[in-house]
């Protein structure tokens, strides 16, 4: 029988797992911290009864993928829940922008920006699944949908800062820019509307669901599915070396590339360790999550009902803010992710204290404290906010890595969104998934299509070891 070693039990990991274990192979997965899931824990960080979940909150491309319709997570415990309003951005005072699922009604309440709105995502939204396809896949390969890619790719190409030139009014920017801000790289560089694309034309085709319960539910679930076909999950096991583990025909790992050259050592070939050697991180982040009682007191009504709030302003102060991080520079005033889970999954709150979940850009590696700037961003656009925490927890950019070997000095996306590592990552070459030595294979987020919670880098890199093997998966 064929056998597999994954190192790492991140949403990758084990979504190379059950890939592989699908198609008979027997796989065991080794994790270094007490639980598996990586960036996909949840946890009582702030007080009993309250659920947080530690990294990835929202997840609007893990919904309907090709590993999710192989893996069927939703047959073992997975269930979503949608907010109200899948984001919004406040700008001052009672105004902002919400995107909610309809366009068209996103777009009326953009007032002087309904057609702009439209004519961005409009086109896109009714072809999303079939882009997404693409999209999460490697972007080396023949597109399956070459014209509605194409289409989206005239958006996706542009910077974030030509993008948001097509509307006109404040909140129509601000609210653009709030979703382009998820790149973490600065609006004026070419490909920096890719992502905002994706994630705003997934609020429409899919909404930014979270799974009920926390997002460890993600990963429960995908450990269910891999048991149930033979696999084996060992916790408290850190890998220091490949050679420690035996000779299985296939290892994948699901690290940051810097690790995989330390695991593999002399087993790398040099080529493949220089290319690597060159892989780029990008900003950090710097997350608090609180227990508020009430809830967060928006004076922008919308943001009280929306799952995502991104606080940093207008377009002007959000782009500003971007580039000082890309700089090394801390502002004073931070793009700030709010998450408001509970408010599609009330299960995780405890009476009338919600778990809130806050994280800002910072500069990678950033060594001080940025709790007083997410308060101070939080109450500038909800008045009483800071009256209203009950407990808080915080986690530096080195909290977060000593947690995670993979979020490398904060760097939560494991690796930069450069033009160039968003085309190849995280190397030229024609298999990205391939370590250069056969039976390797990288499956992290620094793989296509990048960072996430939807195991589409794990998918496709446990596609590939099968290819290798000289099998044609027969998987949807
Ligand atoms: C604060 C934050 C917010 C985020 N928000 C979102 C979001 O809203 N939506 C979304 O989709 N994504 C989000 N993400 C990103 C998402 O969590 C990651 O992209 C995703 O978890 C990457 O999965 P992975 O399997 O590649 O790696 P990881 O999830 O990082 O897992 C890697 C695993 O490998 C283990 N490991 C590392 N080294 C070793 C070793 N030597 N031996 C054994 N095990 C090892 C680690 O302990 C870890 O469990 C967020 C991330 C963070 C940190």
């Amino acid at each position: 029988m064929t056998t597999a070693v994954v190192v790492g039990s991140g949403p990758n990991g084990l979504a190379a797992a059950v890939t592989l274990a699908k198609a008979g192979v027997q796989v065991t997965v080794l994790e270094a911290a007490p639980r598996i899931g990586g960036g996909t824990r949840s946890s009582e960080l702030t007080l009993p009864g309250l659920v947080h979940d530690e990294c990835s909150g929202f997840h609007p491309l893990s919904f309907d993928t090709a590993f999710s319709r192989l893996a069927g997570l939703e047959q073992h415990g997975l269930e979503w829940a949608w907010p109200e309003v899948q984001y919004s951005h406040p700008i001052g005072g009672e105004a902002g922008g919400a995107a909610v699922r309809s366009v068209d009604e996103t777009a009326e309440g953009l007032i002087g920006d309904e057609r702009s709105w439209r004519a961005v995502f409009a086109p896109l939204v009714p072809r999303f699944a079939d882009i997404a396809d693409d999209f999460l896949g490697p972007v080396v390969r023949v597109p399956q949908h070459p014209i509605k890619l194409g289409r989206f790719g005239l958006r996706a190409a542009l910077p974030a800062g030509l993008l948001a030139k097509r509307f006109s009014t404040d909140e129509g920017r601000a609210l653009f820019a709030g979703v382009a801000a998820h790149a973490f790289w600065p609006f004026h560089s070419v490909l920096s509307s890719a992502i905002g694309t994706a994630l705003g034309t997934a609020a429409h085709a899919y909404g930014w669901p979270v799974a009920v319960g926390g997002s460890a539910a993600i990963t429960n679930a995908m450990a269910e599915v891999l048991v149930a076909h033979g696999g084996v999950i060992e916790t408290d096991h850190r890998v220091a070396s490949v050679r420690d583990l035996g000779s299985p025909d296939l290892v994948m790992l699901d690290l940051a590339p810097r690790a995989a050259v330390e695991l593999m050592g002399d087993e790398m070939p040099v080529r493949v360790r220089r290319a690597l050697g060159k892989y780029r991180h990008g900003p950090a982040a710097f997350k608090v999550d609180f227990a508020v009682e009430g809830g967060v007191p928006w004076s922008h009504e919308p943001s009280r009902r929306s799952g995502t709030v991104h606080v940093s302003g207008n377009y002007a102060e959000t782009a500003a803010a971007e580039a000082m991080v890309h700089h090394g520079q801390m502002p004073e005033r931070p793009f700030v992710l709010v998450g408001q889970q509970y408010l599609a999954d009330p299960s995780r709150s405890n009476g009338n204290v919600h778990p809130l979940y806050a994280y800002a850009h910072v500069p990678s590696g950033f060594a001080g404290d940025a709790t007083a700037a997410i308060e101070a961003q939080i109450e500038r656009f909800a008045p009483g906010f800071r009256d209203r925490i009950v407990a808080r927890h915080v986690q530096t950019t080195t909290d977060l890595s000593q947690r995670n070997a993979n979020i490398v000095a904060g760097d939560i996306l494991t690796g930069a969104n450069s033009p160039r590592q968003l085309v190849f990552r995280p190397r030229i070459g024609l298999d990205p998934y391939s370590l250069g030595t056969p039976g390797h294979f990288l499956c992290s987020a620094a793989t296509p299509p990048g960072a996430g919670a939807h195991g589409m880098c794990g998918y496709s890199a446990a596609m590939s070891a099968l290819r290798c093997l000289g099998r044609t998966p027969a998987l949807p």
